[in-house]
């Protein structure tokens, strides 16, 4: 039987506030030691009360009309109960019914589009770390995560293939990181992603009555990894006539297979209601207008802008608008080089010759630049000249060539190079120093 996947996702992401989602504490969390940035409020202490974080409820609306969500101008906190020992106070601050952007779509290459279903607000939890202590295995927690602002990205089953599902992925990130809410890094957990996926058969329209969770996919390669496992294994499940349930899996790295962790809960199951300390959210037109209005340039219009505007072609502007702090260490050197140097000739050495852009400022690239035009530039006549010159004053050198010694040409090359200072091109020297030398 040939059969089509039916692919959803849901990304966390970590937003790269200053402070907490409800507290004041540093949102920065990675490698700091546990425990040293938690209060009341993070920790779940009685009594303690949420104040929210005004960034993260803004960055959140940003990202939601990035992905062409809509905002509806009412919205609320809601508390999701489960108990976990990393969730100290029983419930996690999310959205339920009134997230605060919904009905979103990305476009991918293939022109197909993908729904966002909505981008909610809520807090991360605490981290569990599994050690040995004194030949013991304990687990202990640390609590400066709990609380980070956490972002949620959740998409329709609109994804066919695991090549849609990396491209996307991708460019959410790039995304993300051109919206400067998160550093979406994968490595660091502040990007964490969870797939669902059926299959159903190919001619069928109806998405199947089934479907499963892959949870903690901390990789796109992973990700990619564990989906095509979940394909071969629910085809074979189906083939064999039996069926398959809502069932949510973990993904083993080592041995490249998902696992059953639980049968899947339902959204009952958490109890949600209401965040009663934090009051309902209320906006304005104007001041979703207004967070529209600082949208930066995204990813696609920057590439067009490269396009139109310097002459670039599809690829170079693609390749150079992958990463935000290219593209603008570019359109900055571009400005600074706009009397000597073309677009392209600068988008070529970022691009081809690789240049660590990390060590130059696009001052110093420029320079950098125009000294190498300058080079090729001296012209043929004068460079032709400077060999004749070199040759007169070298005589015991051209003496050593003619009796064999043919290493000495680099030599000449390197007088001509200091005569004209840096200006003629060594290939084109060697050859009219070898020709004269005949
Ligand atoms: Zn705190
Ligand atoms: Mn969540």
């Amino acid at each position: 039987m040939f059969y089509k996947s039916i692919i959803g996702l849901e990304i966390h992401v970590e937003l790269k506030t200053e402070s907490k989602m409800f507290c004041s504490c540093p949102a920065d969390h990675f490698g700091k030691k546990p425990n040293t940035q938690t209060c009341p409020v993070c920790l779940g202490l009685p009594g303690a009360l949420p104040v929210p974080n005004k960034k993260a409820i803004e960055w959140t609306i940003l990202t939601g009309l990035a992905l062409g969500c809509q905002v509806p101008l009412f919205s609320k906190f809601d508390r999701k109960n489960y108990f976990y020992p990393d969730l100290p106070k029983g419930f996690q601050i999310s959205q339920y019914d009134l997230p605060f952007c919904q009905k979103g779509s990305f476009r991918l290459e293939n022109k197909r589009t993908i729904g966002i279903t909505r981008v909610h607000l809520e807090e991360d939890t605490g981290k569990l770390l599994h050690k040995t202590v004194r030949g013991k295995g304990v687990t202990l927690i640390d609590f400066n995560r709990s609380g980070v602002p956490l972002m949620e990205i959740v998409t329709e089953p609109d994804l066919r293939t695991t090549t849609e599902v990396k491209e996307f992925l991708k460019k959410l990130q790039q995304l993300l990181r051109y919206l400067g809410v998160s550093d979406g890094e994968m490595e660091k957990g502040s990007m964490r992603l969870e797939a669902n996926i059926s299959l159903r058969k190919k001619d069928s329209q109806e998405l199947p009555d089934y479907k499963v969770e892959i949870k903690n996919l901390n990789s796109f390669r992973f990700v990619i990894k564990a989906l095509n496992y979940e394909i071969e294994r629910q085809k074979k499940v189906l083939d064999s006539g039996k069926k398959l349930g809502l069932e949510t899996r973990g993904f083993n790295e080592n041995k490249g297979i998902t696992f059953v962790q639980r049968v899947k809960e339902e959204a009952q199951d958490y109890r949600y209601f209401p965040e009663p300390d934090t009051p309902p959210i209320r906006w304005k037109k104007e001041e979703t207008e207004k967070i529209r209005k600082s949208l930066p340039e995204l990813p696609e219009e920057k590439k067009e802008k490269l396009i139109k505007t310097h002459q670039l072609s599809e690829d170079y502007a693609r390749i150079l608008s992958r990463s935000l702090k290219t593209v603008e260490f570019f359109e900055k050197t571009v400005k600074k080089g706009k009397k000597e140097l073309k677009p392209e000739e600068i988008a070529n050495l970022i691009i081809n010759k690789r240049i660590d852009i990390n060590q130059y400022s696009p001052e110093g690239l420029v320079k950098y630049l125009v000294k190498q035009k300058r080079k090729v530039k001296l012209p043929l006549k004068e460079v032709k000249k400077v060999v004749s010159e070199v040759l007169r004053e070298n005589k015991k050198a051209v003496e050593d060539f003619k009796k064999g010694k043919t290493t000495v040409i680099e030599f000449l090359v390197g007088q001509v190079a200091r005569k004209t200072k840096g200006q003629a091109d060594p290939n084109q020297t060697r050859k009219i120093l070898l020709e004269k030398l005949k």
